[in-house]
């Protein structure tokens, strides 16, 4: 951190940078200036960066990758976007309006007393919440539609809660899958951000790592960058041998950057275990420590430290989104990369000692619920039981990559998502992981799921097949009635008065050991990092705030470093969908706010 008032742009290069630049490389000290340095060219910094840009702003935008990762961690994501009230929606018959979407943030939020009357840390979380719902039932869907983006048609249900009202949950689906998944809703903002390039008004600098704020008189007035080795590794093609491979660090030369304005759009820190396990509040036991990872190595959460440094406040750390039900890549392309199943509600879920989470943690109900269940165990994974016929209908993988015929606007392979038989990246996965164990018998089935976490009869664990059978045979029992009071048989089957879930998510209720749905099937599930809730606290337009409260001249933050809008737009839950909205809100109105600001 620089907190001279007289820091001396001409004298750039660190004691300790320099020595672990390559020699192989010139070495250079450059001085640039601009009105706005945008730190990370994912969705939110390319929202912000436009925006101001396209006010006549001069802006420069820095990342640490290589220019074939424009677009972060969106380009790998799903596209989902949480959209309240949409033609979408109603098509389908889905009755929504902002006051039912704002009752269900707030019952999943549960943020701190005192937040909606503007006091406390949540305050600004409460109110970026409140504008954030807003643009979702208001101008956001419109405003992407004049962009050119559109959506699938089928809205679907994520985080259905399960609690009474007030508690977490989606009441109804809102989930709107952009289409051409995340790449699809990065494009609109990579043009913009490449005309405005032609034109002179942006510039990227790619392979830019920034490792201090710089300060003159108290106000974030710049920023110091190694420049890294040029290297794509990370959207590279399966052919590339370089892939999966985290990118080179190799420092190659040094900047430093003066701007009136500096906006951190670094991401969060999913790729960063260490920290993640550090924050995990321990009221809800530990994160485990083999976890895969949900995001690219990018996300390394040291940009937050960085602000954190210079003065910034981090509110809410312990604040996460990570996932459950995670599976490891077969074909990694970042480290330990894993995939998020986003299931339909009829697999039993069992913890590592094969008892049955508790209701309403079923599949899709609570994910953070679910995990806090996990992590406040002693093992690190848990197990989806279901049979071959529930698998083809309810497994769904989350990710442009794994969403060829969305990702690829290909209608023909779309519509075998309607036909009989799992979609292609399933099948895979079904055919090739090692976690996706196949068995005629309950007696074959847990004797493989032993045999692959290496449990011995006795010991923690260990999966007693009899025990199996029996939870087995009382949910096969509850579905024959074609009633029943178990709270997850009964929710499956309303979940079906949903034409989509009907069609295409949700099987018919029917016994798992129906011979015709089989064979069964166990899926070893393990925790995947991936969001960051809480971050650097800023106002309401994205001005970062002092511990005490006061703002950081000079210092922006949007995006899931600014906890997606004031440190913690989403309090303790998210509704999903709300990450890559929520950088487009917060790029949104931060991008505006600087063309305004001094
Ligand atoms: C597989 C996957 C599926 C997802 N699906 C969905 C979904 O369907 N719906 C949803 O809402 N969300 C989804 N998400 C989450 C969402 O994509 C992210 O939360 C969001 O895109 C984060 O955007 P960002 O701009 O804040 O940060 P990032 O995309 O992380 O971008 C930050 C950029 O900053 C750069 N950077 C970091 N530190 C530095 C530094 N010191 N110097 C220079 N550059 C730096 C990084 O290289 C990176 O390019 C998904 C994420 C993944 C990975």
């Amino acid at each position: 951190m620089t907190t001279k008032s007289d820091a001396k742009i001409e004298n750039a290069t660190s004691a300790t940078a320099s020595a672990e630049i390559s020699s192989a490389e010139a070495v250079k000290a450059d001085i640039v200036k601009a009105d706005v340095v945008v730190i990370g060219a994912g969705l939110s910094g390319l929202v912000t960066a436009t925006l101001a840009a396209g006010a006549g702003r001069r802006v420069i935008i820095l990342d640490q990758e290589h220019k074939d990762s424009l677009g972060g961690q969106a380009w790998w994501s799903f596209g989902g976007l949480f959209l309240v009230d949409t033609p979408e929606q109603r098509r389908l018959g889905v009755k929504d309006s902002f006051e039912l979407a704002w009752d269900d943030w707030l019952g999943s939020a549960n943020f701190a007393p005192g937040a909606a009357e503007g006091i406390g840390p949540d305050r600004y979380g409460y109110a970026w919440a409140r504008s954030f719902v807003e643009a979702a039932a208001g101008d956001l869907r419109p405003w992407l539609h004049s962009l050119g983006v559109r959506w699938f048609p089928f809205v679907q249900w994520a985080e259905r809660g399960g609690y009474l009202v007030g508690g977490h949950g989606n009441s109804v689906p809102r989930f709107h899958i952009t289409w051409g998944t995340g790449p699809g809703l990065v494009a609109p903002f990579a043009a913009r951000a490449r005309e405005l390039e032609k034109q002179g008004r942006l510039e990227f600098r790619f392979r830019h790592r920034v490792t201090e704020l710089i300060k003159t008189d108290g106000k974030v007035t710049g920023v110091r960058a190694q420049i890294l080795q040029d290297d794509a590794a990370i959207r590279a093609s399966e052919e590339f041998e370089g892939r999966g491979k985290p990118s080179s660090r190799d420092i190659v030369g040094e900047v430093e950057l003066t701007a009136n304005a500096v906006v951190v759009a670094s991401g969060g820190i999913g790729a960063n275990p260490e920290l993640a396990r550090d924050r995990w509040n321990p009221e809800v036991g530990k994160l485990p420590a083999r976890m895969l990872h949900g995001v690219p190595d990018s996300t390394d959460g040291a940009m937050l430290g960085i602000a954190q440094q210079a003065g910034a406040a981090l509110v809410h750390e312990d604040r996460m989104w990570h996932y459950p039900e995670g599976i490891a890549n077969h074909s990694p392309v970042w480290t330990k990369h894993g995939i998020r199943i986003l299931p339909g509600p009829s697999s039993l879920w069992l913890d590592a000692e094969g008892k049955r989470l508790p209701a309403p943690l079923f599949p899709g109900f609570d994910a953070l619920g679910a995990l806090q269940h996990i992590t406040k165990g002693e093992h690190d994974h848990s197990w989806f039981i279901l049979n071959k016929t529930i698998m083809e209908t309810e497994f769904a993988l989350s990710g442009s990559e794994q969403n060829p015929d969305l990702t690829g606007k290909d209608i023909p392979l779309l519509a075998q998502r309607v036909l009989p038989g799992a979609v292609g990246p399933v099948a895979k996965f079904a055919k090739e992981s090692p976690e996706f164990l196949w068995a005629d018998t309950v007696t074959e089935l847990a004797a493989k799921m032993n045999a692959l976490t290496s449990a011995t009869p006795g010991s923690s664990g260990h999966i007693d097949a009899a025990e199996l059978a029996e939870h087995i045979r009382l949910r096969d029992e509850q579905v024959a009635t074609g009633l029943g009071k178990d709270p997850q048989v009964v929710a499956t089957r309303a979940a079906r008065d949903f034409w989509v879930d009907r069609r295409i998510r949700v099987a018919p209720p029917r016994p798992i050991t129906d011979a015709k749905d089989g064979p069964l099937l166990a899926v070893r599930l393990s925790v995947l990092t991936r969001k960051t809730l809480g971050g650097l606290w800023c106002d309401l337009s994205g001005r970062v705030l002092k511990e005490d409260g006061t703002v950081l001249d000079g210092l922006w933050a949007v995006g899931e470093a600014a906890g997606f809008g004031g440190g913690g737009v989403h309090g303790h839950r998210a509704l999903e969908g709300t990450f890559v909205g929520g950088c487009i809100h917060t790029g949104r109105v931060t991008g505006r706010a600087l063309t305004t600001a001094g």
